[in-house]
């Protein structure tokens, strides 16, 4: 069985590496540090790989061993956590180099790109994933490691809003209350402390936003020079593309961002309601996602992005 072979080849590399996707959300940051927890109590050290960290994460433990970049050349074991395509996975060359890979996620897009893959597309979060695969490996899962996992969760879901959530969401929250671990207080960090750069970016979305298609979709976009004038630091674009989706008749929201290296290239963010799959409109741009949150790289003018977009959906709306 899958977590048999995992367990296995952890028990046996020296050299481990844990690495996530590019702009790293909650789920992202939490299955990673909860590896490392995990690996920690298993006798084992792992290096975390994270480049861009929201400072909103800051509170995580294990916080202060995440590495911008490693210098090892040749790991024994890279664990890929939440990340469903190769080409997003930051520090994949490590990955590439590893004498043994695994991936951890939930997305139905998975590339299924390691040496042992652990894919559960009806998981609500890679975090949740973990609490099984744990639970297996007999691993205690304290206030250390339920807070790293419940970040995840809580995030991947809306704080438990979305559909995805199970019984197990709910079960696993309620043994982490009655071990302490502060519900409340990552919900608030984590869900709702906006920081003053990403209410500014809220207000300037807000009013550019456009309803097209009998208001059936929303469209809005954030420049560089709009990044600038906010002074938005890593991670202040978070939440901005969920504004839309929660108008009244609204199926689904479209938010773009400039990337900061070139200003023809945009960076897709889709939500929708309920019928549309944005996963499967995002993988028509060699993006992806899930069947309600997807994404992907789109280049043109704010237009060309724009009318490309529109046009796909108009096919499935
Ligand atoms: P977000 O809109 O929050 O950036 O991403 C929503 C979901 O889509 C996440 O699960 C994320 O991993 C996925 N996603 C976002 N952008 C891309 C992309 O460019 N390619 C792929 N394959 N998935 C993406
Ligand atoms: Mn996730």
């Amino acid at each position: 069985m899958t977590l048999d072979n995992i367990i296995e080849e952890i028990k046996k590399a020296e050299k481990i590496i844990i690495l996530t996707h590019e702009t790293p959300d909650g789920d992202a940051i939490g299955s990673s540090l909860a590896m490392k927890v995990a690996l920690k109590k298993l006798g084992k050290e792992a290096d975390v790989l994270i480049k861009e960290f929201p400072k909103v994460f800051d509170f995580l433990p294990h916080r202060e061993d995440v590495k911008e970049y490693s210098d090892i050349e040749n790991y024994d074991l890279a664990i890929a956590l939440d990340c469903a395509d190769f080409k997003r996975l930051v520090g994949n060359e490590h990955f590439e180099k590893a004498k043994q890979t695994i991936v951890i996620d939930h997305h139905g897009s998975n590339q299924m790109y390691g040496d042992i893959n652990f894919v559960n597309p009806v998981s609500p979060a890679c975090c949740q994933i973990l609490i099984g695969m744990f639970e297996y490996f007999n691993i205690d899962i304290d206030k250390e490691l339920g807070t790293c996992i419940l970040t995840g969760i809580i995030t991947d879901t809306g704080g438990f809003r979305y559909s995805g959530v199970t019984p197990e969401t709910f079960e696993f929250t309620s043994d982490l209350l009655q071990k302490g671990v502060n519900v409340s207080d990552i919900y608030k960090r984590v869900l709702e402390t906006k920081t003053k750069p990403n209410f500014e970016l809220m207000k300037k979305t807000i009013d550019r936003m456009e309803f097209l298609e009998n208001g059936k979709i929303t469209f809005t976009y954030i420049t560089n020079k709009d990044l600038e004038e906010v002074n938005a630091g890593i991670g202040d674009h978070e939440g901005l593309v969920e504004i839309g989706r929660d108008v009244e008749g609204v199926e689904v929201s479209i938010f773009v961002r400039q990337k900061e290296n070139d200003e023809n290239i945009y960076k897709v963010s889709m939500r929708s309601n309920e019928y549309v799959n944005v996963s499967d409109v995002c993988l028509m741009f060699g993006g992806g996602g899930h069947e309600k949150a997807a994404g992907a790289v789109i280049q043109g003018t704010l237009e060309q992005v724009k009318t490309k977009i529109i046009n796909e959906l108009k096919k499935v709306i």
